[in-house]
């Protein structure tokens, strides 16, 4: 999400007339897009704000802002460490950036004083409808490989409470974009050469249950697949995250019957045992939870799974940890985010009594990661000899090959034969290691695709992700 949201700020700062730069050593102007979930992303943030700071004491009119869920979540507080941060920016107001900006090179250029700090973290009615605009690989480079790819932001902010999160204090309220809105923006990408669409919110699948109607037990959320699923030039469409209570019969029927959602679902779990669920506030039982699994699976036999796990919430057992470990085996997980609990002032969880103590943390991590990793190797290896669908982003890391993504969302990288990048292709799996497959593309069905042809102050956007 936080790569999404500094997309749009981009693609704003862009039309503005400001230059993009890649590299954080050319920028006049640095802006940070931070994340709060974790302790650990607040300090990478602030030190790498630290950094820039010492650049702008070397160069005072480099200019340094603070977007994001650790600007919203410390807001003013942030000065007492970073006392000459020029700009901090909450989650709502991404969209008026560029004009704090124009701003601040205003004053600047009549003469005012440097050294005021620009706060604004207040809520904004409809802000989620600004997350819209986008800056494809071939804008900035127009003979840079065709994005293949796309985030669509459908939602922002949350109304859950789980016990452990700062989300829905940094993020506020849960708001829906209007369905029209998300539609007309997936038909431009596809019109741009998006074939893959990843929905995006911090509950999906609660998407528009405030505003739209079930109509026939169809969620909106439901609806919206739909209506995604019939824009021409959209091949795949994944969403993320959902809740496991947003499952219902609906949306695992939607995985029968419509062919563009790919059978990957990512399926919070966050604790296999009962007690710590309703001790987090999560509204499911790991039974419901397993049902959701055996649902999926039977609409979908080769469906992949991914989850969030916590480890280390306050008061987890070891009989809870073998619970959770018991049903992170029998969900069989091909990918699995697996967290340790990181105290969150001003959350319920920062107050409950039985802190788990950072090594037990470490110890349940990396018993899960061992799980995980066998897991992953072994779902790779059973597509050795198999042809699976790739969706060809462009060139590996190296350069001198092509990378893809399996409609399971498992990383292929093949030789670069033809030109097939945007292209869905057939690919003959030959080895695999735990997070990549490699093979040859099968020739049939591959043709060439043509790159589309996509004064100025250089910004550089940087995200401190999870
Ligand atoms: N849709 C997701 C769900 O069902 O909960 C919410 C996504 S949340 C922003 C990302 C993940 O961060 C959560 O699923 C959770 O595993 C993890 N997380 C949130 N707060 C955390 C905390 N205080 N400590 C460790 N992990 C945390």
């Amino acid at each position: 999400m936080n790569e999404r949201d500094s997309e749009a700020v981009a693609a704003l700062l862009r039309a503005r007339g400001y230059r993009i730069v890649a590299s954080e050593a050319e920028c006049d102007i640095l802006l940070l897009n931070t994340c709060a979930v974790r302790d650990a992303a607040e300090q990478k943030a602030i030190g790498k704000a630290g950094y820039a700071l010492a650049r702008k004491r070397r160069r005072p009119d480099f200019v340094v802002g603070i977007l994001g869920c650790m600007a919203q979540n410390r807001g003013t507080a942030l000065l007492e460490q970073l006392p000459d941060v020029d700009l901090i920016i909450g989650t709502q107001k991404f969209h008026q950036v560029p004009g704090y900006l124009d701003n601040l090179h205003a004053a600047r250029a009549a003469g005012m004083p440097l050294g005021e700090t620009i706060v604004d973290l207040a809520e904004e009615p409809g802000s989620q409808n600004e997350i819209r605009d986008h800056v494809l690989a071939q804008d900035e480079a127009p003979d840079a490989p065709p994005q293949v790819s796309a985030f669509v932001s459908i939602q922002q902010g949350c109304n859950m409470d789980c016990a452990f999160c700062i989300v829905p204090k940094t993020r506020g309220d849960e708001r829906s974009r209007p369905m029209e809105d998300i539609v007309r923006e997936v038909e431009q990408l596809a019109a741009r050469g998006v074939r893959e669409i990843t929905l995006l919110g911090q509950i999906v699948t609660s998407y528009g249950r405030r505003d739209s109607a079930h109509t026939g037990g169809v969620s909106p959320f439901v609806q919206l697949l739909e209506r995604v699923h019939a824009v021409d030039g959209i091949e795949r469409i994944r969403f993320t995250s959902p809740h496991p209570r947003g499952f219902k019969q609906d949306l695992v029927e939607a995985f029968g019957r419509l062919p563009k959602l790919c059978e990957h679902v990512h399926l919070p779990l966050q604790s296999g045992s009962n007690r710590i669920l309703r001790a987090m506030n999560r509204p499911y039982t790991r039974e419901r939870y397993l049902e959701i699994v055996q649902a999926l699976r039977a609409a979908r036999p080769d469906m992949y799974f991914s989850t969030d796990i916590i480890v280390g919430f306050p008061g987890e057992t070891e009989e809870d940890f073998a619970q959770t470990r018991e049903l992170f085996e029998a969900a069989n997980y091909d990918m699995a985010y697996i967290f340790k609990y990181s105290v969150r002032t001003g959350t319920p969880a920062a107050e409950m009594p039985g802190q788990v103590s950072d090594e037990t943390k470490e110890q349940r991590n990396r018993i899960l990661l061992d799980r995980l990793h066998e897991n992953s190797l072994r779902r790779n290896q059973s597509l050795v000899g198999r042809v699976e669908e790739v969706l060809v982003e462009g060139p590996d890391k190296t350069g001198r090959r092509l990378t893809g993504r399996t409609r399971g969302n498992r990383v292929a990288v093949f030789a670069a034969s033809g030109r097939p990048i945007g292209r869905l292709a057939p690919l003959r799996i030959d080895r695999a290691t735990v997070s990549t497959l490699y093979g040859e593309l099968v020739p049939a069905g591959v043709e060439a695709a043509e790159p589309k042809a996509g004064g100025q102050t250089s910004v550089f956007l940087s995200g401190s992700s999870r």
